[in-house]
């Protein structure tokens, strides 16, 4: 789930926190000369028309008793430095976009915070604790839907648009809702009779590329429930991992396999979601009296390849022998890179070829995945009943 957080009239909350004596004034942010624009207006302040980018000297027209402020960038900042910290705190991948608007991924911290309502309910609620200021929560599978669902209830929103709901969400949305549509765009949806991204699917690609240029790709995708833009965090992130706690412990080795092996799919997908590649892969387990281990290695290449990280952690497990069974087990990687970064490899050994073949055979299944979902394709090895029953414990 992606997650789109953006404050309310951000800079106008921010002047009414600071003098209480704004409290219920239509307050407007702004370039205050005749020749300024409007930066920020409050909720009052937009009753009268008042909207952001319209020319200052129209916001006195329609709003002649507001308070005209001008802009206080650094306290501003300052207050945006604690929203980005609280949202850190929620996921390692943050991607802020503006001064009060951000986007997390939140795929996987579910078990940490619970539910994606739970989640935007805790995010929307530490938020207003640490700075006093509501802010509006979006939440969908894609980007474009979080943003979209951020801006369905402000101000003080949460929407969640669950991956349930998203095809029927698409199918009737409003072109003109869709980030990237304008105006010249929307004109020449309307000339072909589309109204809704379900209408989109009426035409084939070429057509819409013919029509739209670039965008028209886009557009088709979004409107087939593909969004390949995902969360750029704006911090580094350090490791990636996945973990399980097992319905019953156990000594079951190639039981235990079978975990590691969907875990590196998992680690390898976000690494490439990331763009990221890693030098070491390690592995997790937590025995049955909760005793911790970790055990790693380096990879022979720096990669994001699942086929890579699982031969790697099923070598560490091979090689560990547990006193007791296991309750938990997870695999991480780590030492990343960024994967525009040149990597030496050596280009004659067979190895090497036969890493990188797994690499585009894995960007192969992302793609496929994206399309048709995480079940549109798995591995073999991934199909081994999970229901069956772990091996006996040998005493
Ligand atoms: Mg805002």
């Amino acid at each position: 789930m992606i997650v789109h957080v953006d404050m309310d009239a951000f800079f106008a909350s921010v002047e009414k926190l600071d003098n209480p004596e704004l409290a219920d004034k239509c307050v407007i942010v702004g370039g205050i000369s005749d020749r300024g624009v409007v930066s920020a207006a409050s909720y009052e302040a937009r009753k009268f028309g008042v909207c952001s980018a319209m020319p200052m000297y129209r916001a006195r027209q329609l709003c002649p008793r507001g308070v005209f402020l001008a802009p206080r960038g650094s306290r501003y900042k300052e207050i945006s430095r604690v929203v980005m910290d609280i949202l850190g705190s929620f996921s390692p991948l943050v991607e802020q976009v503006s001064i009060d608007e951000a986007y997390l991924d939140i795929s996987g911290c579910e078990h940490l915070f619970g539910t994606p309502r739970d989640i935007g309910g805790r995010i929307k609620e530490k938020i207003r604790e640490q700075t006093g200021l509501t802010c509006s929560v979006g939440m969908a599978p894609y980007k474009f839907l979080a943003k979209i669902a951020s801006d369905m209830e402000k101000p003080d929103g949460l929407v969640v648009i669950s991956p349930d709901e998203a095809a029927g969400f698409i199918e009737s949305l409003p072109v003109d809702k869709v980030p990237g549509v304008g105006l010249v765009s929307g004109m020449a949806l309307s000339r072909m009779g589309i109204t809704t991204l379900g209408d989109v699917k009426k035409y084939g690609e070429t057509v819409l590329v013919r029509r739209l240029g670039k965008f028209g790709t886009r557009l088709f995708e979004l409107a087939s429930g593909i969004d390949r833009s995902s969360v750029a965090p704006t911090r580094p992130v350090k490791s990636v991992s996945s973990e399980k706690t097992l319905a019953a412990d156990t000594r079951d080795k190639e039981y235990l396999k079978t975990y590691l092996l969907e875990q590196a799919e998992d680690v390898g997908t976000q690494l490439r979601q990331k763009n990221l590649r890693a030098k070491t892969v390690f592995i997790k387990i937590k025995l049955s009296d909760f005793t911790q281990v970790t055990r790693q290695a380096s990879l022979e290449y720096m990669s994001h390849s699942a086929e890579m990280l699982y031969t790697a952690a099923s070598g560490l497990l091979e090689a560990y022998h547990p006193d007791r069974p296991v309750r938990l087990i997870g695999l991480g990687a780590t030492d990343l890179i960024d994967s525009q970064t040149p990597v030496q490899q050596d280009l004659f050994s067979d190895s090497s070829r036969r890493w990188e073949k797994w690499e585009k055979v894995e960007s192969a299944l992302d793609a496929i995945r994206r399309k048709y979902g995480k079940q549109g394709i798995a591995r073999a090895g991934g199909w081994k009943d999970k229901d069956r029953p772990p091996g006996k414990d040998k005493k």
